[in-house]
């Protein structure tokens, strides 16, 4: 297969917040009601078109949902679960495992106020994690992986961001 740009990007977030099923949403345009098991499946793929400066470049991704893969990710998707509020709490230290494991102390980081469908079962309010995201200079947006809301959108902002630096 050939591309100009081979980007790695890396999900994650507490477990059961929805990483396999937003990588899955994105590559597949899929969505199933269980826990998707990740054993042995460490990363999904996908060429986009990217269109920079009026050029046009094929970019594969390759996306990974296991932490531990800070080192060689270019760009983080950081998901919490808009109704799990613990999941958000949790989201202050994965910002700092990503500064301390990651390449750069100031990676791009997209934060996804995940499974947005769930409306009468959130806990986390928009404005609360709309600050909370100011205030650490993140990019910020409520996705689900059940209706596709703002998938496709999180993946374009964090790749702008990532294309940006190259
Ligand atoms: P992971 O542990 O972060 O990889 O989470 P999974 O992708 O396995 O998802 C955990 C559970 O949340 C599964 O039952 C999924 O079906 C469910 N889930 C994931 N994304 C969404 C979403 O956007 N909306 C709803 N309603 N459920 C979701
Ligand atoms: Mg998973």
């Amino acid at each position: 297969m050939d591309y100009d740009y081979l980007i790695k990007l890396l999900c994650v977030g507490d477990s059961g917040v929805g990483k396999t099923s937003f990588l899955y949403k994105y590559t597949d345009g899929v969505f199933h009601t269980q826990f998707i098991s990740t054993v042995g499946i460490d990363f999904r793929e996908k060429t986009v078109i990217y269109q920079q400066n009026g050029r046009q470049h094929r970019i594969h991704l390759q996306l990974w949902d296991t932490a531990g893969q800070e080192r060689d990710a270019m760009g983080f998707l950081l998901l919490f679960d808009l109704t799990n509020e613990a999941s958000f709490l949790e989201v202050r230290n994965w910002i700092e495992q990503l500064k301390t494991h990651s390449l750069s102390d100031d990676p791009d980081i997209v934060l996804c106020g995940h499974k947005c469908d769930l409306q009468e079962k959130r806990l986390v309010n928009q404005n609360r994690a709309r600050e909370f995201a100011k205030n650490h200079n993140l990019a910020y947006l409520e996705t689900s992986a059940k209706t596709g809301q703002n998938i496709d959108r999180a993946i374009d902002i964090l790749l702008d961001r990532v294309m940006y630096r190259m």
